[in-house]
């Protein structure tokens, strides 16, 4: 069996590598992690042992079959938890993201198994992120990201790409959530801000930073 660190480093390289589409290095692994490069060489050392990861110095590190196959496993874990507090818990989607960190980390397959036959077989987390199935795959959607709409188009929120509290607090307040339909008016040239009607009623400005963050399905 794995600790909760060495879970958590493979999860952490799955996630850089999907975002870098390439072999992960140390320093980004350091920086995610908050800790520093011997540590990360330590733990690294570790996982090769385990056999979770290939790694070779200087040429970073890349995920085994059973590494990547933790990773995923993790991963439907963690969404699956997210959707049980929020539909049946009936936790906000700001207040999940933590509890499922902890929770994803119980091994049992029966559990997930049972949970997942609960919950209808969900395909998409509160945050709207895929859910990867019991072998490991993930639903595909098209999306982009609000800052690559032009002005006068239009789309449907599917997904935010971060998901810590303050940022869904402030989606709160500007009562944006998954489904929220929202148009781009008008970026403006002097802060790259975005102003967007909000279910063709509110209007509101934006920041590039929180726009950079919205998922959004476009609606022709
Ligand atoms: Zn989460």
């Amino acid at each position: 069996m794995y600790t909760f660190a060495e879970e958590n480093y493979i999860k952490a390289i799955f996630k850089i590598a999907e975002r870098e589409q390439n072999s992960v290095g140390t320093n980004a692994i350091s920086s995610v992690m908050k800790t520093s490069a011997a540590s990360v060489s330590d733990m690294l050392r570790k996982l090769s042992d385990k056999e979770l990861i290939h790694y070779e110095k200087y040429k970073g590190v890349t995920l085994t079959t059973t590494g990547s196959k933790l990773a995923t496993q993790l991963i439907r874990k963690h969404r699956l938890w997210e959707v049980f507090l929020v539909d049946k818990l009936k936790f906000r989607w700001d207040q999940v993201h933590d509890i499922a960190e902890e929770l994803e980390h119980i091994n049992s397959d029966e559990l997930i198994r049972r949970l997942d036959v609960f919950l209808g077989s969900p395909k998409f987390d509160p945050h709207g992120d895929p859910i990867p199935n019991a072998q490991g795959k993930f639903t595909l959607r098209n999306q982009v990201t609000l800052t690559d709409l032009q002005i006068e188009q239009q789309g449907v929120l599917v997904g935010v790409k971060e998901h810590t509290t303050p940022f869904l607090e402030y989606l709160n307040d500007l009562k944006i959530g998954l489904g929220t339909h929202m148009k781009v008016v008008k970026i403006n040239a002097f802060d790259e801000s975005f102003t967007i009607i909000i279910n063709q009623s509110q209007k509101h400005n934006i920041s590039k930073k929180t726009a950079a963050n919205l998922q959004v399905k476009v609606v022709k």
